[in-house]
């Protein structure tokens, strides 16, 4: 089967080693640089909506509707890349702070008294039709999604739905690219494979896709998914399952590399960090210049950096994959800013 990809992205992006940081893990660190796939729409999102979109084009739809936190990167993503390609966008935003939505539809966001900020900010500039919802109606975003576009389409609209995340069969292709792109830049350089990879989980596409990428090209021995809400079962279950509709995809993937879902150091919830994961975020900064989020990417890399302190990963070669997340800690400003303030009274 061929599947259609649109080019998006800034690609390949760099992979880069990070000797500081590395040392004081104690490990030969490396960083690929998926936090630079792009301007404002820059993540691992893009990746997967190279072939979500292209679907969406084939089926000449003229919208997009998806979901996810307020401060979703992947709605933000998605509402950035259907504005550069002329498409409507659909969001529909949990917002824990919001007590009801009329009748589980959803609020128009400039209808309530929510701050534009960070990843908001953005879907707003790009025109998106965003809709607050309560936790209890997110836990139905498949339905919502489906009557919204059965709405549209009674209006003449051509909707395309994209799941959370992004995180499907299809979307997943984008990392399976992704480590044929790793495995080009160890060639070039003539430089082994990778012991481990590590990178943050959300909804699992991400993790699927490097699996069974690092498995075809040979790019990793293992692959740890830090998830950054939920638990291990609910990640393995849909891992899996997104790994089957990959393979139905694509006949050539096989076995994945060896992996593994770890939620040691999802914090307090998703999309709230301990103190400590925002004192190592600042402590990564200043090692790497590096800027990890306080929601996905903070929290990978503080999963790693405790397995690297136990020793057992002691001068491993590792791939830690920066998926990118900066909108997310603008929106978070107020809360670094405490943790930078306590360190000035010490
Ligand atoms: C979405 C996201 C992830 C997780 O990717 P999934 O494929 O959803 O598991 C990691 N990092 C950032 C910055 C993200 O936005």
């Amino acid at each position: 089967m061929i599947v259609s990809r649109l080019r998006l992205a800034n690609l390949p992006t760099p992979l880069q080693c990070v000797p500081r940081l590395g040392e004081r893990l104690g490990i030969d660190l490396w960083v690929k640089r998926d936090d630079a796939t792009g301007g404002p729409e820059a993540g691992n999102k893009i990746r997967k909506l190279e072939y979500l979109l292209a679907d969406a084009l084939d089926r000449e739809a003229d919208m997009v509707i998806t979901c996810g936190g307020v401060q979703s990167n992947h709605a933000r993503a998605t509402a950035t890349l259907a504005a550069r390609l002329g498409l409507r966008s659909l969001l529909f935003l949990r917002d824990t702070c919001l007590s009801d939505d009329d009748e589980g539809r959803g609020i128009p966001v400039r209808r309530t008294a929510r701050s534009l900020d960070g990843n908001l900010l953005l879907d707003c500039m790009v025109g998106a039709d965003v809709r607050l919802i309560t936790a209890a109606s997110y836990r139905r975003r498949h339905e919502l999604m489906e009557e919204a576009a059965e709405g549209a389409r009674r209006l003449g609209a051509r909707p395309y739905v994209i799941p959370e995340g992004g995180s499907n069969g299809l979307g997943a292709l984008g990392y399976v690219t992704a480590m044929r792109e790793v495995r080009q830049q160890l060639d070039e350089a003539s430089d082994p494979p990778f012991d481990l990879i590590v990178h943050a989980c959300g909804s699992g596409g991400t993790s699927a896709g490097v699996a069974l990428g690092a498995g075809l090209y040979g790019v990793a021995d293992a692959s740890w998914s830090m998830a950054v809400c939920d638990d291990e079962p609910t990640f393995e279950k849909r891992i899996e399952e997104i790994m089957v509709e990959a393979r139905q995809l694509d006949s050539e993937l096989g076995q994945p590399c060896a992996w593994s879902v770890d939620a040691s150091a999802k914090g307090p919830a998703y999309a709230r960090s301990s103190s400590e994961q925002r004192d190592r975020i600042i402590e990564v900064a200043r090692l790497s210049g590096l800027i990890l989020d306080p929601v996905y990417t903070g929290k990978a890399l503080d999963g790693l950096w405790r397995h690297c302190a136990s020793g057992r990963l002691q001068d491993k070669r590792v791939l830690f994959i920066h998926t990118g997340g900066l909108p997310g800690l603008l929106a978070q400003a107020t809360v670094m800013d405490e943790n930078l303030r306590q360190e000035n009274d010490e």
